[in-house]
């Protein structure tokens, strides 16, 4: 795989952020502003299946504070039936460790229990994914396996989205 190199397992959990319709909504976006809250407490990694060509320069704008420890593109992510399938388990994490936040079911084929669904961010205005999310990474932390916490808090809601979105 290029342009990721897992490097030695992190202290903290990683969450492993989609780009589009995830983390903006448009590259003329500004920075989210509950973005910073999870900086503090996991490692963020940026996993778009958008090319690098195009995201690296989003990403360096909203990433003024350098809240992502790395960024990997479509060149990471497998194809598969012309999907892009975003492979947590190359990552060099322990899959206990990590989740993934994406609007796109396909991205996480492979392991839909770390898997947290959002719908797609159309409208920052009365968006409420940020603030699920927030919820959820303020009281993930008496689990100790992330896809216990993800089942616990999006297992029949998380269901009902991937299937709204067929
Ligand atoms: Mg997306």
């Amino acid at each position: 795989m290029s342009g990721y190199h897992p490097l030695i397992s992190p202290d903290k959990r990683t969450v492993f952020l989609d780009l589009d319709e995830t983390l903006i909504h448009s590259k003329a976006d500004p920075p989210p502003q509950k973005f910073d809250f999870v900086g503090a407490k996991y490692e963020v990694v940026v996993f778009t299946a958008g090319l690098k060509e195009y995201a690296s320069l989003v990403l360096d704008r909203i990433d003024t504070k350098g809240l992502i420890s790395h960024r990997l593109y479509r060149d990471s992510c497998k194809e598969i039936d012309g999907k892009y399938v975003k492979d947590l388990s190359e990552m060099g994490r322990d899959l206990g460790r990590v989740v993934i936040v994406d609007d796109n079911p396909n991205s996480y084929n492979y392991q839909p229990k770390n898997a947290i669904p959002v719908k797609p961010f159309i409208d920052d205005l009365g968006d409420s994914e940020l603030e699920k999310l927030v919820a959820f990474f303020e009281r993930c932390d008496c689990f100790e396996d992330m896809r216990d916490a993800v089942k616990e808090y999006f297992g029949s809601e998380g269901d009902l989205e991937v299937q709204e979105e067929v």
